[in-house]
């Protein structure tokens, strides 16, 4: 059997990418599917339509590679976190649209509970900030707002996941109700410490227990497939939220290493072990993956616009007509000319919470052009990256030395090396950058014996190395103006 399938269930896409025994990707099928946007604030998926995609896409990849269920050795799932959907046990029918991570519907209940002093106990036990992000008052939400919901849930005929357990339900026909430990870590019900959901929350929500799925590993044969168009018993085999994913498709397997997905927001996480890692400057700690009894947790930290500012400068601004231009534009100048853009477009994230910032470019003099704007848009992606970084080493006690970096806009040489100067870091491009399907690839085909562990560690090919060059009074010059430069930005609206 030379194949692993990793489904990839993003937040606008399901697609699917065949590795073979090398870890190459070799064949990708991908499908969008619909946003709905039913208020402002709202995002929703058609759970239905997602099954849907993802098994069109797995089939048309066995189609096109003229493969049989046969061949793959097994299945590994990614996706998009804390989405939430409640379905009937009894005919898999979802009672809802699923409510997206990114819905803000239960932004005042979550206020509530801050009010009511919940905020500590919340983050002890489970690594996470109170925020409609997490699962647990949307599931609240649809228990209290879908008709007959609450009492069907008291008698047991309901049942939650996020979407690896709706599409391992999917799957197994029905068989299988379960999650993995990364995405059971990010519903706010899950207790951290104990490793089991947690009943006082589950009480504080109002949630009855028999709507949770059981949590697995995320690397074992969790069941088979019992589909007949994607193919019979293929084992399921590893299941990993996709930021946690993309930590172990980067091989960042020992307790320090950290990588940063530079995609439309960027994404850092620092695997910290066997510890966990409270944090004191508010960025979450939260379970990587376990693989047998062992537990790897990790640090987390993220910012809005990353990559997003390229798009804005593109779509907004016209300045070039595709994010790759930017380079040649920003390298067509030899720096910032002293332009320093805060992209705050959406309030500033970590470190600072301050949702009342807004956007603004500041040393602008008569010879400022398209390039420096470019350049300062740019560097201002690492520049945010650099402050996650530092409170991440606050956090741990230590400096991060190596930084393993992936996503679409780590494509950009100039971003990446200005990153390694102003962070005084090392850091390693893969020449696959898509680290997130790859570590559900390699959690599933550990399990089944497809690959060892130290042979997953000689299929990853390194495009790049970068190191820091610049001169250290030059970086101080720039994090000074940088600085100045966001706090400048802060409490901006009333
Ligand atoms: P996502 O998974 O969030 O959709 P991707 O990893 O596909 O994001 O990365 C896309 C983002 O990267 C976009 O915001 C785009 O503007 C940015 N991007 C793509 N290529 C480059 C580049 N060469 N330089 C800078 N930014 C880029």
């Amino acid at each position: 059997m030379p194949y692993i399938i990793a489904i990839d269930q993003g937040t606008s896409s399901s697609r699917c990418v065949l590795y073979n025994e090398q870890a190459q990707p070799i064949a990708v099928a991908q499908r969008e599917f619909t946003q709905i946007y039913p208020q402002p604030g709202w995002v929703e998926h058609d759970a239905e339509e997602i099954w849907q995609t993802q098994s069109a896409v797995f089939a048309e990849l066995l189609q096109k590679q003229k493969l049989k269920a046969e061949d793959i050795a097994g299945i590994g799932i990614t996706n998009q976190r804390e989405t939430t959907v409640i379905w009937y046990r009894k005919t898999g029918i979802p009672i809802h649209n699923a409510i997206v991570w990114q819905d803000r519907r239960t932004a005042d209940s979550c206020e509530k509970l801050k009010q009511s002093g919940y905020e500590t106990l919340i983050q002890n036990k489970t690594g996470l900030l109170i925020d409609p992000y997490f699962s647990a008052t949307k599931i609240q939400w649809l228990l209290d707002h879908v008709e007959g919901a609450r009492q069907l849930a008291e008698r047991g005929e309901l049942a939650f996941g996020t979407m690896d357990t709706w599409l391992s339900w999917q799957l197994s026909g029905g068989k299988l109700h379960i999650t993995d430990v990364s995405n059971a870590s990010r519903t706010m019900l899950y207790n951290i410490n104990d490793l089991c959901w947690d009943m006082e929350l589950l009480e504080l929500f109002n949630i009855p227990a028999s709507l949770l799925p059981s949590v697995k590993s995320s690397s074992e044969i969790y069941g088979l497939t019992a589909h007949n168009e994607i193919g019979l018993n293929i084992p399921i085999a590893g299941i990993a939220g996709d930021q946690q994913a993309a930590l172990f498709g980067q091989l960042c397997h020992q307790p320090g290493m950290a990588k940063c997905t530079y995609g439309t927001g960027s994404f850092l996480m620092m695997n910290t072990g066997a510890q966990l890692v409270k944090s004191h400057h508010r960025l979450l700690t939260t379970i990587a993956w376990q693989r047998g009894d062992q537990v790897t947790y990790a640090l987390e930290g993220s910012v809005f616009m990353g990559g997003a500012v390229m798009q804005w400068l593109r779509d907004g601004l016209l300045v070039f007509k595709q994010a790759s231009d930017s380079e040649a534009l920003a390298e067509s100048v030899a720096d910032n000319g002293g332009v320093y853009f805060v992209p705050a477009l959406t309030g500033l994230g970590a470190p600072h919470w301050d949702s009342s910032a807004r956007g603004a470019i500041f040393g602008i003099t008569r010879g400022t052009t398209q390039a420096h704007l470019t350049r300062a848009a740019l560097e201002s992606i690492a520049f945010q990256v650099d402050e996650l970084l530092q409170t991440l080493s606050d956090d741990c006690g230590a400096p991060i030395a190596e930084l393993h970096v992936d996503g679409g806009a780590a494509k950009n040489n100039l971003m990446v090396q200005f990153q390694a100067d102003i962070s005084r870091i090392n850091i390693i491009r893969p020449k696959n950058l898509e680290s997130t399907a790859l570590g559900a690839a390699y959690l599933a085909g550990l399990a089944v014996g497809f690959w060892s562990f130290e042979s997953i560690n000689r299929t990853q090919e390194i495009d790049q190395r970068f190191a820091p060059l610049m001169p250290s009074d030059q970086v101080e010059n720039l994090k000074y103006y940088w600085q100045k430069a966001v706090v400048r930005t802060k409490a901006w609206m009333e």
